[in-house]
């Protein structure tokens, strides 16, 4: 059950300051205290507009996922970076995104960044927040990437065959570092996002899907408050996937998860009953704010939007959240839609008396 009815969360990313985006591209003219400190600095900006928003769950934003360097793939050994995007031109996209050479074994002796980043998010909210008492603050979560959406990115070669056996190669590396965010670091709210499971369940073994996940969240189920985020693809803000839940249900009901999460808002909330199905057994974070669309939901959008789902799904099972990361929404937007977005729930949970 949502430790709060009516639950406000956020998927993992949020959109680079302008800043931040021009200061990626240009990291030659600056030294390493100096990326630190925009690293931080980044990351409080994040923080502001999630605060201000008034949210239950906030992240780090994935800030300082912004060089390859401090990404996850740039934590694996055994890769070489893809020397030039396939596309240069046209329509951006996620096919602008090549895939890199495995020419190695893959390992990484450092673990992905997760936790460093984890520790850096406890200790900026924990000075931001200095003056709340800790049972009012909002709950930290941290988004990891599953192995399989992680192997997507590397090409197979003789010692990886297919995408298959490049995310068993991923799949201990990935366990490893949940087991240190959540055992060590004493993380207490974690989201494996695998976005290629959503977008590959109406061509693959959806089974077979849910054997890989429920392996690399063995060891932090019931540790933590675990979660999933299904979703279309929004890179660029473009799906790559065909939009439909059907494909993946009843299987992906097996996912050891206490919470799913689905993406509504930008599909008009086309099967919305599923969430009746998921909250049988889960509990479930609605998406409800479209990340895609510069139309700005306003609060009423957003409470007549809650009150629907209410009609498949208690409150007590029911959280809400954009349908995906914001990282692709420009700012003056993603911080709108968040602040009206916790606005209309809140109109909700006061008709109905709650907290
Ligand atoms: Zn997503």
């Amino acid at each position: 059950m949502q430790p709060r009815p009516l639950r406000t969360t956020i998927i993992g990313s949020y959109v680079f300051p302008s800043w931040l985006e021009y200061c990626s591209g240009n990291l030659g003219a600056f030294g390493s205290a100096e990326i630190e400190e925009m690293q931080q600095d980044a990351v409080v900006t994040a923080l502001h507009d999630q605060l201000a928003a008034g949210l239950d769950v906030i992240t780090d934003g994935e800030q300082t996922r912004f060089d390859f360097n401090l990404s996850f793939y740039g934590y694996i050994d055994g890769i070489e970076l893809e020397s030039k995007s396939p596309r240069l031109h046209g329509p951006p996209a996620h096919d602008q995104r090549g895939k890199h050479r495995i020419v190695g074994e893959l390992a990484a002796p450092r673990g992905l960044g997760a936790v460093e980043e984890f520790e850096r998010l406890k200790h900026l909210a924990d000075d931001l927040l200095r003056d709340v008492p800790k049972d009012k603050r909002p709950t930290l979560k941290a988004s990891v990437p599953g192995p399989y959406t992680l192997s997507g990115r590397l090409l197979p070669n003789a010692q990886y065959a297919d995408r298959y056996a490049i995310t068993e190669a991923l799949l201990p590396i990935v366990r490893a570092e949940l087991e240190k965010l959540v055992l060590v670091a004493g993380c207490t709210e974690v989201t494996v996002d695998e976005p290629s499971m959503s977008c590959y369940a109406h061509k693959e073994d959806p089974k077979r899907f849910v054997d890989i996940f429920n392996r690399t969240v063995e060891p932090i189920v019931g540790r933590t408050r675990l979660s999933t985020h299904l979703c279309f693809g929004n890179f660029k803000g473009h799906a790559v996937g065909p939009r439909r839940y059907a494909p993946m249900f009843p299987a992906f009901l097996d996912m050891n998860v206490d919470e799913v999460h689905v993406e509504m808002a930008s599909r008009e909330f086309a099967e919305l009953e599923i969430i009746r199905t998921i909250a049988e057994r889960r509990d479930v974070a609605v998406g409800i704010v479209d990340v895609k669309s510069y139309y700005v939901e306003t609060f009423e959008d957003i409470a007549d939007r809650v009150r629907r789902c209410m009609e498949h799904a208690p409150p007590e099972r029911l959280s809400f959240a954009p349908d995906c990361g914001l990282s692709q929404t420009a700012r003056w937007a993603a911080s709108r839609k968040l602040a009206n977005m916790c606005a209309g729930v809140k109109v909700v949970r006061d008709e109905l008396g709650l907290e």
